[in-house]
């Protein structure tokens, strides 16, 4: 005789478990090395249940459970509890204008590998790209790790909506990420995860970086262009457009018009890009990485070269009128400037913006250089990984997420 179950009765407690599972990974990314006794109330879980899913995760490759030294007390013997540090298990991708970068981590976030390359010219088109990073990361990944248990953050200079892809550094103009994504399914690479580098590198500087414990923070990024993004109430904005980033707020409505359509952005002074134009060394930014070129500036500003003073003059001011615009918006506890150009911050950065209303108990807003520099977006990439493989952990027999 068989009985008949209704889909939707097994449904229920299938997502319980699988969300039960990612509750229980946050607790142990926000607090490596927990006590598994302290798990439960972490976790929101009762102890029943963590101790099951302990063991299913760690037969999966997702914890590692170990004997802490005895205390000498009664009881059983406490055991700490973080995530897996054993094998390749997240992937960050930064493309960008000149090249491309991939690490290779465990799930715990140790690096295990890695590759910087330049592109052999101008970048490639999406589907060679795919094919590229797909081959890279096969390289990488030589310790016997299935590439279907990889987790995948790609980070593109530009904007990320409704599967496309529009950037200019790449000149992949709203392209389908379709494209880029089946070369990467055709290694066995199907989880993937692609944003914009801004908002990564903002991930980056608030996990460990120079906005680490605001939960109101903006991080510009700036680099050839400029981006960069915001924490509010602990949470990343992305919006609706999750590109263009923060470079792109106009500053100025008389201004030049600027790729995106819009007037006066402020990415049209301050950027390494405008600079670069301004100062008659475009030639060498395309020759060279976003580091290089602003490791250059700052010796040419040293030396005290007008022209070079006066584009940093035009960057600052534009930086802060921007800082102006989003300190009234977002009420930040502070402005960091991450990304290559961060070395230029002695320039580029006004100690302090807004007016000081001691009435209204409100104090200018700090702005301070990031810490993460032009590694702020690779970084972001393998902290997004993580954030990915724990929203949808891969465990057999719980699943998919709806
Ligand atoms: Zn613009």
């Amino acid at each position: 005789m068989s009985v008949d179950i209704p889909r939707r009765r097994l449904a229920a407690p299938t997502r319980l478990r699988r969300d039960g599972i990612t509750r229980l990974l946050r607790a142990v990314q926000g607090q490596p090395g927990i006590a598994q006794a302290d798990l439960a109330a972490e976790a929101g879980l009762a102890a029943g249940p963590v101790s099951e899913l302990v063991r299913l995760l760690a037969d999966h490759g997702m914890l590692e459970a170990i004997a802490a030294p005895s205390t000498g007390e009664r009881g059983r013997p406490r055991r700490s509890i973080h995530l897996a540090d054993a094998r390749a298990h997240l992937v960050g991708v930064h493309l960008g204008g000149s090249g491309f970068a991939v690490r290779v981590a465990t799930l715990a976030g140790r690096e295990l590998a890695r590759v910087d390359r330049a592109w052999s010219g101008a970048p490639p088109d999406p589907a060679a790209a795919g094919v590229m990073i797909g081959s890279a990361v096969g390289e990488l990944i030589r310790d016997g790790t299935n590439p279907r248990r990889c987790q995948l953050a790609v980070s593109v200079p530009g904007a990320v909506r409704g599967g496309k892809i529009g950037s200019r550094d790449l000149e992949w103009h709203w392209t389908d990420e379709a494209l880029f994504l089946d070369p990467l399914r055709g290694c066995g690479l199907s989880r993937v995860l692609i944003g914009n580098d801004g908002a990564f590198a903002t991930l980056a500087e608030h996990r460990s970086g120079a906005a680490m414990g605001a939960d109101n923070v903006v991080v510009l990024y700036m680099g050839r262009g400029l981006g960069g993004s915001a924490i509010t109430s602990g949470h990343l904005v992305l919006g609706h457009d999750a590109g263009g980033g923060l470079g792109h707020v106009p500053i100025d409505p008389n201004g030049p018009l600027c790729l995106c359509g819009r007037r006066g952005c402020a990415e049209l002074s301050a950027s390494l890009r405008a600079i670069a134009a301004k100062t008659g060394l475009s030639a060498r930014l395309a020759d060279h990485s976003a580091s290089g070129f602003a490791v250059h500036l700052v010796k040419l500003a040293k030396d005290g070269t007008p022209g070079v003073l006066a584009a940093l003059d035009a960057a600052r001011d534009a930086i802060r009128s921007l800082g102006e615009l989003l300190a009234a918006v977002l009420g930040p506890e502070r402005i960091v400037l991450s990304g290559a150009a961060q070395v230029l911050a002695p320039w580029l950065l006004t100690p302090r913006i807004g007016l000081d209303a001691p009435h209204l108990g409100r104090c200018p807003v700090p702005m301070v250089e990031g810490e993460h520099g032009a590694d702020a977006i690779i970084l972001g990439a393998v902290l997004a990984a993580q954030d990915a493989a724990i929203a949808d952990p891969d465990v057999p027999g719980i699943g998919a997420r709806s």
